[in-house]
């Protein structure tokens, strides 16, 4: 039967197959589970939609796991995918340039420690550059943090991982723009 089915509705539109029942039913779901309101902004007197933070070929609209769908208000909806036409052109023209796929690598992971970011861009950024996006997580808890010594600790471990990462020259530019020019947070405080 499942065969069948998948005969049937394997030639279906993303068109059509958004007006299937069966998306029709897992976005009420997904709706009754966020309470209606944007997950992004909060927003309640918006239209909804509901996102899919990735596409997996081959797959259906409605075959993906709850966690892989987001509810979202018009405007957040059309920021994501903004950011992530942005960033999935960003690698498709990067090609050979080690360089760029580095930066998106990075940028993505300072992204990624901010929750209003979606998974979608995340994972586009790890495909970048994975190394990178490490570096990024750690730099944006570096400043992040209200704690300099941790901040210290990343920034040194930063330096000192940099060179074996074959990332040098990038990276080294990225710890001293960050040592000259500290985020607010990462300075140290002078109070007595
Ligand atoms: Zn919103
Ligand atoms: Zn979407």
């Amino acid at each position: 039967m499942a065969g069948a089915e998948t005969a049937e509705t394997g030639r279906m539109t993303y068109a059509e197959q958004l007006k299937h029942p069966k998306w029709q039913r897992k976005r009420l779901t997904l709706l009754d589970a966020a309470g209606w309101t944007c997950q992004l902004c909060s927003a309640t007197e918006s239209t909804l939609h509901v996102h899919h933070k990735r596409y997996v070929k081959g797959r259906r609209a409605w075959e993906y796991e709850d966690r892989e769908l987001m509810v979202l208000c018009e405007a957040c909806h059309d920021e994501q995918h903004r950011l992530q036409d942005l960033l999935d052109e960003m690698v498709a023209t990067a090609g050979g340039e080690d360089c760029l796929r580095m930066v998106v690598g990075l940028v993505g992971g300072f992204l990624a420690t901010n929750s209003s970011i979606d998974e979608g861009l995340c994972i586009s950024a790890v495909r970048a550059c994975p190394s990178m996006f490490i570096f990024g997580v750690a730099g944006a808890a570096a400043s992040l943090s209200c704690e300099p010594r941790v901040a210290a600790f990343v920034q040194e471990t930063a330096t000192e991982i940099a060179p074996s990462m074959g990332t040098n020259r990038l990276m080294n530019a990225v710890v001293k723009e960050l040592t000259e020019h500290p985020l607010p947070s990462m300075k140290v405080k002078e109070s007595a």
